[in-house]
């Protein structure tokens, strides 16, 4: 495709089918927890679309995927509005796209005269469901999925099954009010474990521990969640009111005082270098963590930096999602079905 040229109907036609596919395999994937295909696959027709949108901005509709976090409120759960809006990533996907990320955000800093305050969060991207938990005066008031990042789905009660979830936080002086960012997991060897348990019981396996998670945070009882082996880490703040830190990992020493589980997988690095080995150290080892992951997400650490950097309609401009090269493209969907 060529810029600048008219679209041709069969481009037109493919943008089009392109938009629709990304949709159902969306909905399929947020709010059935039953993927219909894989991850890979479905980053390459996200990608096709960002490319013909990017040759064709004229064609870009309001309501197209790339302007919007996936995800919708299901009816089955009551909505809730997140105090502050929860974001999505930028993708990349080799370490030459990251490299012009990398140069591209380093400049704006120095445009903002702070290239001196310039520090890399890097850690794994946890391959979970993310959640928003609200805590005033240190109480759990209530937790939710993401949503379409504006509105989510409250998961109070379930939420409050996880051990790793406290309905108090720990320590004095607490904020008045803050959201806490995580993502809910199930690490990888009580996945195994409750696979074989399923396989024992009769039942279908689940696909993988993304689904598994996501489907057993999202049951209308309690009671089925406490079941599953659910895990979190907390990876970021959203509203905050009373609470003085200046970076993104202060937060993180602060939220570990307060009986959150942040991940043991995050280091503060000073230059693009270090991200590359940090990259290549976790490629190495992916299958040796906790958990799954699926890549490494880069974050400016300055929240001052945070802010001047700002977001688009779907992601913040000071953070990015590297992905690692997928193992096997053709992941077997055939025979999924969902254990929810
Ligand atoms: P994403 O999952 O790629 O990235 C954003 C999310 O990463 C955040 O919301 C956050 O919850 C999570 N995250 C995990 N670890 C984090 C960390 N350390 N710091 C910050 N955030 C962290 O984006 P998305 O928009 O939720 O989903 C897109 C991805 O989901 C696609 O790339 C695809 O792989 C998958 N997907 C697959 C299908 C399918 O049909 N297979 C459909 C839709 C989406």
């Amino acid at each position: 495709v060529q810029a600048n040229e008219i679209p041709s109907d069969a481009l037109r036609d493919e943008y089009e089918q392109l938009t629709e596919d990304v949709r159902r395999y969306r909905y399929a994937y947020y709010n059935e927890d039953a993927p219909l295909v894989s991850d890979a696959e479905f980053d390459r027709l996200y990608r096709r679309l960002e490319e013909i949108e990017a040759l064709h901005p004229e064609m870009v509709a309001n309501d197209s995927p790339t302007q919007e976090v996936g995800g919708e409120v299901s009816a089955a759960f009551t909505p809730v509005q997140h105090l502050q809006r929860m974001y999505s990533l930028e993708d990349v996907f080799s370490l030459d796209e990251l490299q012009v990320w990398i140069d591209r955000a380093s400049s704006s800093v120095e445009k903002l005269g702070r290239a001196q305050d310039l520090k890399w969060l890097t850690e794994v991207k946890i391959d979970g469901l993310a959640v928003n938990l609200l805590y005033r005066e240190g109480e759990l008031v209530r937790a939710a999925t993401r949503g379409d990042g504006h509105t989510g789905e409250d998961i109070t009660h379930n939420a409050l099954t996880l051990k790793d979830i406290p309905r108090r936080l720990k320590g004095k002086n607490l904020p008045a009010e803050v959201e806490i960012r995580g993502e809910v997991f199930i690490p990888s060897k009580a996945f195994l474990e409750l696979n074989e348990k399923m396989v024992e019981a009769g039942k279908a396996p689940f696909a993988n521990p993304r689904n598994a998670a996501a489907g057993s945070l999202r049951q209308k009882d309690p009671a089925l969640t406490a079941q599953r082996p659910l895990s979190m880490f907390v990876h970021g703040i959203g509203a905050r009111e009373g609470l003085s830190a200046g970076s993104q990992s202060e937060t993180y020493t602060l939220l570990q005082e307060w009986g959150l589980p942040t991940s043991p997988y995050f280091k503060v690095l000073d230059s693009y270098q270090e991200v590359l080995e940090f990259i290549q150290h976790f490629g190495d080892h992916r299958h040796d963590l906790l958990h799954e992951i699926d890549g490494i997400v880069v974050k400016v650490d300055n929240f001052g930096l945070q802010r001047g950097l700002g977001h688009t309609s779907r992601v913040p401009r000071w953070a990015v999602a590297y992905k690692y090269p997928p193992e096997e493209v053709h992941t077997k969907l055939l025979d999924i079905q969902v254990n929810v």
